[in-house]
């Protein structure tokens, strides 16, 4: 299997996985971009973002729902935190599957891209 996500969401690889349920999983991010930093994916391959269907909405919802938990379980509910998901080749998108992004512990830009 070539999907590194996958990989990791059969445990094939060695992970700090911070949360896991039959739908998704949460690590740390290998390059971490602020002082916490967490990859919320689903462990249904799903390519990208633009790849959803009607069918992957509760999913979706599901993943919103995680990552607002870990925000809280890592103590940023109140500052504030962001939350990213890249789409494709000019929205950055580096790993092909679906995957949010949970930024925080330090002030965000502003600026969006
Ligand atoms: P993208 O640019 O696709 O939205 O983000 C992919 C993210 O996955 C990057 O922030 C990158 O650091 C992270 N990443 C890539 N490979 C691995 C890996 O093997 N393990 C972990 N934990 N994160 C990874
Ligand atoms: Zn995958």
């Amino acid at each position: 299997m070539s999907c590194i996500f996958c990989q990791i969401a059969d445990g094939k690889l060695p992970g700090d996985i911070l949360y896991q349920d039959e739908e998704v999983l949460v690590f740390p991010d290998i390059q971490p971009q602020a002082p916490l930093h967490l990859l919320i994916i689903p462990k249904k391959h799903i390519s990208a973002l633009s790849r959803i269907t009607r069918e992957d909405k509760p999913l979706v919802g599901h993943m919103i729902n995680t990552a607002q938990e870990m925000a809280r379980r890592e103590g940023v509910s109140e500052k504030g935190y962001r939350l990213v998901i890249n789409c494709g080749q000019q929205g950055g998108q580096l790993v092909p599957h679906l995957h949010l992004h949970l930024l925080g512990g330090r002030q965000l830009s502003d600026q969006l891209g």
